[in-house]
């Protein structure tokens, strides 16, 4: 499938997040040879000419920024990115912050932003001349790579922790076609397995130690930014792995490199209080993440107890004078119904997390109330339909008569 380079014009390198040894573009490789540390893509930024005009003429998607992403030819898609971007007016009155708004994650295609990095990720995997990809998974991710590897016409091999993962991501992941795997053993210790998995066996690893992955989830900050038409004053995440949050950062900085925007937001982490070890670094400025052990949360996508990005995470909430917080699973619902009833935003309940840090904040009295501020809404309400049913009165069943209705509806 020779394609050529139709869209990008400059050529990337892989650099080590820590050390800064450098590795080739095309090398199949997740973590630093010398050190073990992350790789990041890095471009070089100065020697790019890239025209915004142009940007603004491609629809709002993740490949409208197609020069800042590594994929050369065409890519695996299923028109990701593109989500809305809500303004809360009814809660933003309710916090009394005027300028409240929501990106609505769960509108992409398979429901979460992780279609954002699997189109990059499986088109690089094909671009790489991968034959077989994999993850570890809270649910998410296995439902996207399980999409995006039938676009590709490729095998999946997902595991996850048994018993631990919301049914709708579980149904998309099987009807989807991937090999889906429960081990008994938490969300950390399938990720060892599926990175020892793919070393030894040759299957491309789509987790978010993925450099590549990355850089399509960057796509949300610059959406945010052609969308408002400026910068966000915060920028709100709900933070497992931490892939998310240090990639907006990631491409914030980019934009910032290439002179299109002036500032960068501050990067705010919501983690829930079971399973925070990023908030506890920030709190107790520790330089790096001490694992939680039993990490627990009904907010099943953030339970996750050694992120890790969670090196990069440190720096995108130091450097931008962010903040991190942790909210309780009744705080979570508690604005899951708040979005759902209030806004009309279907979420999950990780989703909802990120709002609900905000509310907490403005608690503490850490919001300036003029502040404009994004929260990430990361996944679809019908993820966990379980959770939703059990928080909800069923449905009140009747004869059917225009009686009953009508009794129904006056009591
Ligand atoms: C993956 C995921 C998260 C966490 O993102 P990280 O990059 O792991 O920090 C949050 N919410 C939802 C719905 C997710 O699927
Ligand atoms: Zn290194």
């Amino acid at each position: 499938m020779p394609v050529g380079r139709p869209f990008i014009s400059c050529m990337y390198r892989l650099v080590c997040v820590h050390c800064a040894a450098v590795y080739p573009a095309d090398q199949i490789i997740y973590t630093c040879s010398r050190c073990g540390h992350l790789l990041a893509v890095e471009y070089p930024l100065d020697e790019l000419s890239i025209d915004r005009s142009r940007w603004r003429r491609r629809p709002l998607s993740v490949w409208r920024y197609r020069e800042l992403l590594p994929v050369t030819g065409e890519p695996v898609t299923l028109q990701e990115g593109g989500t809305p971007l809500y303004h809360l007016k009814r809660i933003g009155e309710e916090l009394g912050l005027p300028h409240l708004y929501a990106k609505h994650e769960g509108m992409n295609p398979s429901g979460s932003f992780k279609d954002r990095g699997m189109t990059v990720g499986v088109s690089m995997a094909v671009e790489l001349g991968m034959t077989q990809v994999a993850c570890a998974s809270t649910g998410n991710t296995s439902a996207s790579l399980a999409q995006y590897a039938a676009k590709a016409g490729m095998p999946a091999v997902v595991l996850l922790p048994a018993g631990k993962v919301a049914l709708g991501k579980i149904a998309q992941a099987l009807m989807h076609g991937a090999k889906v795997i429960s081990i008994r053993g938490n969300f950390d210790r399938a990720l060892e397995m599926v990175h020892e998995l793919c070393l030894s066996h040759g299957l491309y690893l789509l987790n978010s130690v993925n450099p590549y992955r990355l850089e399509g989830q960057k796509t949300i900050g610059f959406e945010v930014v052609d969308q408002l038409g400026q910068v966000p004053d915060r920028f709100v995440l709900p933070v497992g792995n931490a892939g998310n949050i240090s990639a907006v950062h990631k491409g914030l900085n980019e934009l910032l490199a290439l002179g299109f925007i002036d500032r960068l937001p501050m990067m705010t982490g919501v983690q829930a209080a079971g399973s925070a070890p990023i908030v506890r670094a920030v709190r107790e400025d520790l330089p790096a993440v001490i694992p939680e052990l039993s990490p627990e949360t009904i907010a099943t996508a953030i339970r996750i107890g050694a992120p890790v990005n969670a090196e990069k995470a440190l720096v995108a909430i130091r450097a931008t004078g962010g903040t991190a917080t942790t909210v309780t699973d009744a705080e979570i619902l508690a604005m899951q119904r708040d979005l759902a009833r209030k806004e009309g935003i279907g979420v999950e309940p990780a989703s909802a997390a990120s709002v609900a840090g905000i509310r907490r904040l403005v608690e503490d009295g850490q919001i300036d109330r003029n502040e404009r501020i994004v929260c990430v809404v990361t996944g679809h309400l019908l993820k966990d339909p379980e959770t939703v049913i059990a928080q909800c009165a069923p449905p009140c069943e009747i004869d059917a008569d225009l009686s009953s209705l009508l009794s129904a509806l006056s009591s």
